[in-house]
């Protein structure tokens, strides 16, 4: 008789595992660029100094907010009971929700554990991994921001320059045609 061909799944139905958490929450912290202050001051390099909106901690067009939301890592060896096991080719994922529930979330089987030391040894690692990812993308996320506040300072001189030198042109004009008036009234004098 052949043998009936088997998967075995890594951790059984209604025995207590251990997940690695959902591993992160969010906080709001003083705006690192404006320190709470909602403007930075950027100095061009002619000296000229200019006052500009946060643009770290703005959202959009809205007014600066003066701090930030930071998402904390923080995996945690958290209890799990498998309810349900789904295998999708080499994917085996597992869901606390029992087998007829219709509404349930399923955790990969990579971030379980048998025991709560090896999943505390997990989350210590991925917190590192979240923590330095977290790190880099708030630095780019500054260096960027820097950027912006660079270039709204090039683009508004940019136009007050642009709007000076029409000025003084419309200005120009005005005054040719007041000295071509006077001229005119001269000349209409001369000849009477
Ligand atoms: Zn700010």
């Amino acid at each position: 008789m052949e043998e009936t061909p088997c998967i075995k799944i890594p951790f059984a139905i209604g025995k207590k595992i251990w997940w690695t958490g959902n591993g992160y929450r969010t906080e709001n912290v003083v705006c690192p660029e404006c320190a709470g202050y909602k403007y930075v001051t950027v100095i061009q390099g002619n000296g000229e100094t200019y006052t500009l909106d946060c643009r770290c901690c703005q959202l959009g067009y809205d007014h600066p907010l003066g701090w930030i939301e930071r998402t904390i890592h923080e995996h945690v060896p958290t209890p799990f009971i498998p309810g349900r096991v789904e295998i999708s080719g080499q994917h085996i994922r597992y869901s606390e929700s029992g087998p007829n529930a219709t509404c349930y979330s399923s955790i990969d089987a990579e971030n379980l554990f048998e025991t709560e030391e090896e999943c505390a040894v997990a989350c210590e690692k991925e917190n590192k991994k979240q923590a330095e990812w977290e790190a880099e993308r708030e630095i780019k996320n500054l260096q960027g921001r820097r950027k912006d506040n660079a270039w709204s300072v090039h683009y508004w001189g940019g136009i007050v320059k642009r709007l000076e030198r029409e000025l003084e042109v419309t200005k120009a004009r005005l005054d040719a045609c007041g000295e071509h008036k006077k001229r005119g009234k001269a000349k209409e004098i001369l000849e009477g």
